[in-house]
Formats: structure tokens, sequence, C-alpha cells
């Protein structure tokens, strides 16, 4: 009795042990259930080979468009293929056969049908499970959607075979630098700039690539290459490099590195890739311009040097020329018909000196070397003083020449007294010479918001062709009036406009054949009472231009040293009207530097191109001399070019004065030289 209740109650127990043991698997699988279900894109297989059914769980084939009717089919180990794309029918049928051969696991990418239309890209992951004989019993495992991945892939893919062909077609060699191992790649294009192929690879076996490469460099180009690299690495300024390196033939090829350097995060250099572009050709090129400009400069110089030597040439006769003929028709003897003669020499004479000149300026504008003077000015003072050199011109031709300020009285401009006046002077010039007689000028002033004065020259002239006047800024230009009478060389335009903007103005014009023509200028301008106080009584002190008359108590005694007898002779004889100036000449050099010691004139006035010892030679012995270092000397020469008068203040002239003989500058200077003793 008490057994069989001692059986019944243990059989009791033993439901009840079972019982629980079943709810807990049912909650279990529940569990799978749920996640399998919940898992899209996932799929869990196990293929019971003695069966051969395949369950499936997991949400995979719903995730593709099946419903519970397609799964016998996909449960079929037959039919199963048929869901995988051709192409990759062979990929499972293989990891089938290896697995039941004796392989472990598989581990296969497949292009999986999806019910509709497409594909998806799966992974399969399966492995499997042996009875102690070695037959597989169960291929059990897990199937997912990569195609995400699959797409980042051959995006990827797609990105880099792009760069690769960008890299490819550039003809450029890519290189790489681990720093931190300090491992190079080079790409076999960098190897093939220098004139090797791939079998030539030999060049690098075995050896550290970067050094072989290192090797062939130039060794001027390398101190050159590693500064490059040093201030990349630490100020990051880009790394741009051009060196010479030695190629397979033993020639100098030209390489230009690019490159950027990789920071970690806490700043190390990391990796450093780059590029290495061929361009031994573009710096053949360049060196073949730079010869070019090399030889165009110095014919350039040999040309200023023949204007020089040529104006040297031309101004001393001018100066004999010129001299004597202002001298002749001072004359009272002389008969009408003989002084019109002379002013028709004076006339001719200082037309080619105003083409001497010209010739000069333009030659100094193309070798860079036209400075100027800029101080403050009036530019109405200044037109004034034009308007009343050309009045003569003008009134020779019955041309009425009218000026209208309009307020521009008080208003000043920095810019160069001289070159200004030489600027107006030819546009006044202009005027006149291409006008109609009896016609007229108007000159305009015009105040522009207060900060630019405008000057305008219009003429009642006959205008410039329209077809020409694109070409009115060219040199040697004279748009048709070749063959005309009108004096000119095409050049004071040109000269004009550089002027004007050397000076910070601009220049322009409008014509109409047959009516006449309109120049203008524009300068930045300040008024007077902007101008502060000291800078104002210097400027009024400088806009009165004096007739030089020095009236000295003591005699000037000047030694003047010159071995020309014409030049001589002028000197003595313009200077003797001044009773004041004693003037002892002399043609030796060494006399003059004796005669200096012995005598101690004033005043010195030397000439450059002396034989024996040149004019540089002598001021140099005379201001290292104690007894004459103190007396002023002057160069008076025709030498007349920027470098000639700047290489005349290095030798230590104290001024400069060219030819011809230009009576107003040195009686100024002799102001300036012995004011005190006035
Ligand atoms: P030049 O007067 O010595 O020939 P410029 O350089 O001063 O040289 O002028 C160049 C050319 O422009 C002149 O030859 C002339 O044909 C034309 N030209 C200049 N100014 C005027 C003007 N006011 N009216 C008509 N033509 C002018």
């Amino acid at each position: 009795m008490i057994f069989s209740f001692l059986k019944s109650n243990a059989k009791y127990n033993e439901n009840q042990r079972l019982a629980k043991h079943v709810d807990k698997l049912e909650s279990e699988v529940a569990r799978y259930e749920r996640i399998f279900k919940g898992s899209r894109g996932y799929g869990f297989v196990d293929w019971d080979l003695a069966s051969q059914i395949m369950y499936w769980n997991g949400a995979f084939w719903q995730f593709l468009g099946y419903n519970e009717d397609d799964m016998l089919g996909i449960s079929d180990p037959y039919r199963l293929a048929d869901f995988v794309h051709d192409e990759d029918k062979k990929i499972l049928n293989n990891s089938i056969r290896m697995l039941l051969r004796g392989e472990a696991k598989a581990d296969v990418i497949l292009r999986v049908r999806k019910k509709v239309s497409g594909y998806i890209w799966a992974a399969l992951r399966v492995e499997a499970e042996r009875d102690p004989a070695g037959w597989v019993k169960n291929i059990s495992g897990i199937v997912f959607d990569i195609s995400k991945i699959k797409l980042t892939e051959q995006a990827l893919l797609v990105s880099e075979a792009r760069h690769e062909r960008i890299i490819r077609s550039s003809r450029d060699g890519v290189w790489e630098w681990s720093v931190d191992k300090g491992e190079f790649h080079y790409s076999n294009r960098c190897w093939e700039l220098l004139g090797y192929d791939e079998d030539d690879d030999v060049i690098t076996k075995g050896r550290d690539k970067w050094k072989v490469w290192r090797s062939l460099m130039h060794p001027e180009d390398i101190p050159v290459f590693d500064k490059a690299l040093r201030s990349h690495m630490k100020f990051r300024t880009p790394f741009d490099v051009e060196y010479r390196i030695k190629g397979k033939d033993g020639e100098w090829k030209w390489v230009r590195g690019r490159g950027q350097v990789v920071f970690d995060e806490n700043g190390n250099a990391s990796r450093m890739s780059g590029t290495n572009m061929d361009i031994t050709k573009l710096k053949l090129a360049e060196s073949r311009v730079i010869q070019a400009k090399e030889q165009a400069e110095k014919a350039n110089r040999a040309k200023s040097e023949f204007l020089s030597s040529m104006s040297h040439e031309l101004r001393t006769p001018l100066n004999a020329i010129l001299g004597f003929a202002n001298l002749l028709s001072t004359d009272n003897s002389l008969t009408e018909e003989q002084r019109t003669s002379m002013r028709e020499i004076i006339r001719a004479g200082n037309h080619l000196l105003q083409l001497v000149n010209d010739v000069l300026d333009l030659a100094r504008i193309e070798a860079g070397r036209m400075g100027v003077n800029i101080e403050l000015l009036s530019p109405v003072e200044v037109m004034t003083e034009c308007i009343e050199l050309v009045k003569p011109q003008a009134e020779a031709r019955g041309i009425s020449i009218e000026c209208q300020s309009n307020g521009a009285n008080n208003h000043y401009v920095s810019a160069d007294r001289m070159r200004v006046k030489q600027v107006l002077l030819n546009l006044l010039s202009n005027a006149i010479k291409y006008n109609k007689k009896g016609g007229f000028v108007r000159v305009c002033f015009d105040v522009l918001d207060e900060s630019k004065i405008k000057v305008s020259i219009v003429d009642s002239g006959k205008g410039i062709p329209l077809d020409s006047q694109g070409d009115i800024f060219k040199p040697f230009n004279r748009l048709g009036e070749e063959g005309s009478n009108i004096e000119g060389a095409g050049i004071g335009l040109v000269i004009t406009k550089t002027l004007v903007e050397q000076m910070q103005g601009t220049i322009d014009f409008k014509s109409e054949p047959g009516k006449g023509s309109e120049f203008w200028l524009e300068f930045p301008a300040r008024k007077i009472e902007e101008v502060v106080n000291a800078e104002q009584v210097e400027i009024e002190a400088e806009l009165v231009v004096e007739e030089l008359q020095p009236e000295f108590d003591a005699a000037i005694n000047v030694l003047y040293v010159e071995d020309n007898p014409a030049n001589q002779r002028l000197l003595e004889q313009v200077l003797a009207r001044y009773a004041m100036i004693n003037l002892t000449i002399t043609a030796e050099p060494m006399e003059g530097i004796y005669k200096a010691r012995k005598e101690h004139p004033d005043l010195i006035l030397l000439d450059i191109d002396l034989p024996e010892l040149s004019g540089h030679d002598v001021v140099k012995i005379l201001k290292q001399d104690a007894q004459t270092k103190d007396i002023p000397v002057v160069a008076l020469s025709a030498k007349a070019m920027a470098h000639d008068i700047a290489r005349g203040k290095e030798s230590g002239f104290d001024d400069y004065l060219t030819k011809p003989f230009d009576l107003n500058r040195f009686l100024k200077l002799c102001n300036e030289l012995f004011a005190e003793t006035a």
C-alpha cells in the first residue's frame, strides 16, 4: 500500500518535474521564435541529412518576400539552388560538397533571389555536425543580408578605380611614407619617370626605397628638399618642391614632388602621401625663356648704353651750336636777314635737343630708370607757366588759348614739377601743332569730389582718325602725320602717359575727326588747408619762380676743367656777364688738381670725359685730399642718363649738371652754395 502510494507519489513528482521542464522549454522556444521572427534579414538553417529537410527559422525569407507556401520549396535541399543567382550556384554547390567531404565549415557570399524581382547579397555561414563514423548528420548555420556592405564595397572599388585612373592619366608617380613605421612605397610610375621599367626593380631590391631614391637626387637639391619637408612638418606649409634626380640614362631629370602629411590625434606625423611629376621639359622651356629674357635684357642694356653715348655725341656739338647761336643773336651788328637765320638755327637746334631728350626719356622708361622727384605743387600755376611758354607758338598760328581754373587754384598735387611741366607742354603743344590756323585751345580745371583734380585740354584741330585712336600711346606712331610738315617723332604721348602714371595720375582722351580733340589728366589732389603748416611754408617758398640774379659781396672763384675748346669758350662768354664770377679754365686734369690745391677755388666745374684721367678719377682724388675735400665739385657733362648721374654722385660729385649748359640752374646752384656769403 505504502509502496503503491510512494510509487504513485513518485510518478506524481516525476510528472511535476517533467511538466516544469516542458514549460521552461516552451517559454525558451517562444523566446527564440520571437528572436528569429524579429531578426529581419537573418535566417537560421538546420539541414537534417537523414530526412533531407531543411528547417528554416528567422525572417530571412519573409524579408525577401516569400510566404509560408514558398517555404516548402526552400526547405527542400535539392531545390535550394533555385533561389540562388545562376553565377553563384557553383559556389553553393562547391561549399556543400566540401562540407560533405570533410570540411568543418563553409563561409560563402552569394546572391539570393527575391520573390518578385532582383537579388540581394547574402553571407552563408554553416558548420557540419558528424556522427562518430564521420558521416555528416546536420549542416546548420546562418544566412544574412549583406547588401549594404556589398554596395559600400562596390562604391569603394569604383572610387578606388577612379582614383587609379586619374593618377594614371596624370602620368604622375605616387608615393606613400608611413612615418611611424619608416616604410616607403613608390608606385612603378615613380621609377618609370627615371627611365626604369618594372623589371628594373633590381635597383631597390633588398634596399630601402627611400635611400635609393635619395642617393639618386642631385646633392645641391637635397638641402632644398629637406628644408621643404621640415617646414611642411613643422609649419604645415604646402610641401611642393622641385629637384633634380639622376635617370637610368645618367641624365638629370627634374621632378616636382608634392605631398601632404597626416597627423595623428597627438599631432605627430603618421603618414605622408604625395605625387612626383616629371617637369624636365617644363624646366628646359623655362630655362630657354630665362635665357631669352637675359639676352633681351642684355640687348636692351646695350641699346641704353648706345643711346647714352649717342646723346653725349649729339649733345656736345649741340651745346656749342646753341650756345654760340644764342650769343650771336644778341650781336647788334647783325642784319635783319642774319637775325632771322640765327632764329632758325636756334629753333632747329632746340627742336633737335628736344628730340634727343625725348629719345633719352624713352630709353630711360624702357630701362625702368625714369625716376620722379615728388613735391607738392599747384597744377594751375604750372599750367600758367606752360601756357606762357607755348603762347608764341600759338600766336604764330593765330590760335587763342583760354584757361579756366574753376576753383582749382587752392588745390595741390604731389608730383614732379619738371615732369608735370613736360606733360602739360606736350599736350599743349600737340593741341597747337595739330590745330587749324585761327583755332582755339581751351584748358579747363575741375575739382572732382574734393580729392581729385582734372585738367582737360580741348582743341579745335582736325582730330584723330577713329581707326588709329587705339595706337595713340604706341611709340613712334604718328598716326598718319609722318609725311606732314608738322614736327614730331611720335613718342611724346608715350612718355606723357608713363610720367602721368608714375605720378599716380591717369590720362585719357576723346577725339572727333574734323572737330577736335580733348585730352584730360586726373591727379589725386589736396586742398592747401589740409597741408600741415610747416609743409605749407615750404611749398609756398618753392612755388616762387624767381629770376636768379645773384649779387654776392665777395667774388666767386670757379675752376673749370674742360678739354673741349668750344665748351671752354662758351662758358667763358656766358659767365663773362657776371663780374663777381672769376673763371679759371684748364684742359688738363692733372693741372686742375694742382690748381685746386694751390688756388683753393670756391667751386670746381668738372667735365667727365677728360684725357688720361676721367672726371670720376679727378673728383675722387680731390675728395680724398685734405686740402681740397671741402671744395664743392660739380660735374658738367653731356652724359645725361639717370645711371650716369647716379654714378657721378657715387664718385663724390656734389651736384651734376648736364649739357647744354643751363645758366639758370648754375646760378641757382651758386645761390644755394654761397647764400651765406651773399
Ligand atoms: P608727335 O606729336 O611727336 O608726333 P605724340 O606722341 O605727341 O608725338 O603724338 C602722337 C600722334 O598723335 C601725333 O603724331 C598725332 O598724329 C596724334 N595727336 C596727338 N595729339 C593730337 C591732337 N591734339 N590732335 C590731333 N592729333 C593728335
